[in-house]
């Protein structure tokens, strides 16, 4: 069978026999009271998965893999920041996550309280989330980079019990303090204040710790060889809460499950990423974020695979640093954001060539679109290993779209994340009739209820936001992605961009993705953003901010103007293409629209904590005045 029969026979079994396909599914991990019923729908559109089985996602990341990979490295840990690298055996991570275990516990955390992860990338941090979890601890990690207004909505919302910390993290080799800003914070919320648990790496001279708070290693060695038997959880027990930032109000707090979470992540493995026990992947990522929680942490270690887990940039101390580590570990899978690429690409593909890349079988790409220009070069870059862009969202926590590394690829089309994944009942929605929409016409991206396993169960302490939020877009209650696309006649789906980041000029919608993507075939541009500006007569007009290939010839405005319009008609001609040398991205690499109309419109850019580099944003003023 072909690889796309092979698929398409697998898609529908998930879809039309979702029962005995999960069932399946769920005997790759380990159940302490195997479930009867797959799934309890009785008050949709909250799915109950595997309701009356018990599992523990620690035991099977962890305790289940020592008959076997006892020796086996679990977690490779480098630091170019430090410059201090790591490897820990299943083994060793079995005596950690039972030590620290038995620390939480001795600090008053039990099932149901939540700890409060404010930690960057350092070789502590899986072991703090997976002990968590051994004990029925609900974690929250909150990225490094939030300021601390966001970071108390967040205890506040979460109401902690304890928060883990350190003193500093370092980024490009600058120290960034925490415990400064998380002493901020805790100024600012209304909840009870939790105690704080303090990893001192040395690295802040001045750092002050306040009354009753607990020094780590102080702490831990009370818990010698301590042994803490993992608590046989509910499936639906929350596991986790991730917070994520909507279009509008708080940020909203991602609750996953138990067991769904732990059969969703070791399913996508197998069929997603074809990662193999034993093998090795790497996600250049931060576990503040979705791709962190899922690829760095849970579905390598749920598969019995090594898992790199890197502090420091993709560029630094030179951009051959991740091929370098692909080479002396022997990386099976790599996995990172078109940022990340595109950072790259402007350094040249020799870096790519100077390293042994033969272990690599795959490189996987999502967050953001990937322009048709990047995934052409990084596939040829790389030679041997396929590119696959996948698209999915910290709400689904796996890829809704992609191509299937592990049943076999099917063609890949450049500028396409491929096709639905297994479980996910993908449905393009046309907004005016409300009707699903014909092929290679726009529509909104939806998911027909249930959502499978692995996937949000709700909204941390708002189901009516859960509900509200994502299931009200429509007339009929139906899952939106907020994501507009097309789909073609093979299927294939193409993300037009945010439904909120629709561009409407003269009454013509135009995605800022379909804008960026015809910037971006451009010889001379290496990356693009477009927004709408208020105009008087068309409603919107469009205006772009370009960065250019490192050498490249500068267009004239005039030729990148007509190089739109040529792609895309008269309609799409930009009012204007500004060249910069940065644009203001999120640490996650998302392109901060909303401050650059903002800065266009003359508006303070309002609060922005996690932009990559701040100075980007002058740059977009100064290009404005021009
Ligand atoms: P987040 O929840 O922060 O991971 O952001 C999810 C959003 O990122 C999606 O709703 C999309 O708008 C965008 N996104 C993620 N992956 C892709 C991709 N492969 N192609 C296009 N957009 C993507």
């Amino acid at each position: 069978m072909e690889n796309r029969e092979k698929y398409e026979a697998f898609y529908k079994r998930s879809i039309e026999d979702r029962d005995g396909f999960w069932k399946e599914q769920a005997k790759l991990i380990h159940w302490d009271k195997p479930f009867k019923t797959v799934l309890e729908y009785q008050k949709p559109p909250f799915a109950n998965w595997f309701p009356d089985g018990t599992t523990n996602l620690c035991y099977n990341a962890v305790d289940r893999h020592l008959a076997e990979r006892a020796d086996q490295t679990a977690i490779i840990w480098v630091s170019t920041e430090v410059e201090q690298e790591k490897t820990i055996t299943y083994q060793e991570l079995y005596q950690q996550v039972n030590e620290y275990a038995a620390l939480l516990k001795d600090l008053g955390v039990g099932k149901g309280d939540r700890v409060l992860v404010y930690l960057p990338m350092i070789a502590e941090v899986i072991p703090v989330m997976l002990s968590c979890v051994r004990i029925g601890a609900i974690h929250s990690v909150v990225f490094g980079g939030f300021a601390s207004t966001a970071l108390a909505s967040r205890i506040d919302d979460a109401a902690p019990k304890l928060i883990i910390t350190v003193d500093a993290g370092i980024r490009g080799g600058k120290v960034v303090p925490y415990k400064p800003l998380l002493q901020e914070s805790l100024n600012q919320i209304s909840v009870t204040r939790p105690k704080v648990l303090l990893i001192n790496r040395n690295l802040d001279p001045n750092l002050k710790m306040e009354k009753g708070d607990l020094d780590f290693t102080t702490e831990l060695a009370k818990h010698k060889d301590a042994v803490v038997e993992p608590e046989w959880l509910p499936s639906s027990h929350p596991s986790y809460i991730l917070y994520t930032s909507g279009t509008t109000g708080k940020a909203k707090g991602v609750q996953r499950d138990t067991g769904g979470h732990a059969v969703a992540m070791r399913a996508s493995m197998k069929h997603i990423y074809g990662v193999e026990p034993g093998q090795v992947m790497f996600a250049g990522s931060d576990v503040g974020w979705v791709v962190g929680h899922s690829y760095i942490v849970y579905a390598p270690l749920l598969t019995g695979a090594t898992t790199v887990v890197y502090e420091g940039l993709p560029i630094r101390p030179d951009p051959g640093v991740w091929w370098s580590l692909v080479e002396k570990y022997k990386v099976n899978c790599l996995f990172t954001s078109p940022t990340a690429i595109r950072l790259l690409k402007k350094s040249g593909e020799e870096w790519i060539w100077k390293y042994d890349l033969s272990s690599l079988e795959s490189m996987f790409l999502a967050g953001e679109p990937l322009d048709r220009e990047t995934h052409r070069w990084v596939t040829s870059a790389l030679k041997h290993a396929p590119v696959v862009d996948n698209y999915w969202q910290t709400e689904t926590g796996w890829p809704i779209l992609t191509n299937f590394k592990g049943m076999g690829l099917m063609e890949t089309k450049f500028g396409s994340p491929c096709r639905p994944a297994y479980g996910f009942d993908v449905v393009l929605i046309d907004d005016l009739t409300q009707q699903p929409a014909e092929p290679n016409t726009k529509g909104s991206l939806m998911i027909r209820p249930p959502l499978p396993p692995g996937c949000l169960s709700t909204v941390w302490g708002d189901d009516e936001r859960f509900v509200q939020t994502y299931f009200s877009r429509m007339r009929e209650p139906i899952y939106a992605t907020f994501d507009s696309a097309v789909y073609d006649d093979d299927g294939y789906y193409y993300i037009m961009g945010r439904d909120d980041d629709v561009i409407n000029v003269a009454g013509h919608r135009l995605g800022t993705r379909e804008i960026e993507e015809a910037l971006c075939s451009h010889p001379a541009v290496a990356e693009a953003a477009s927004i709408g500006i208020k105009d008087e007569l068309r409603g919107q007009a469009i205006s772009c901010f370009v960065v250019l290939t490192t050498g490249a010839e500068p267009p004239s405005e005039a030729d990148l103007k007509n190089h739109v319009a040529s792609q895309l008609g008269p309609v799409a001609r930009p009012h204007f293409v500004r060249v910069v040398t940065a644009l203001p991205k999120t640490r996650s690499g998302k392109v901060l629209r909303r401050a650059i109309v903002a800065i266009n419109e003359g508006r303070d850019p309002g609060d922005l904590p996690t932009i990559e580099d701040a100075s980007a944003l002058d740059k977009i003023k100064e290009a404005c005045k021009n």
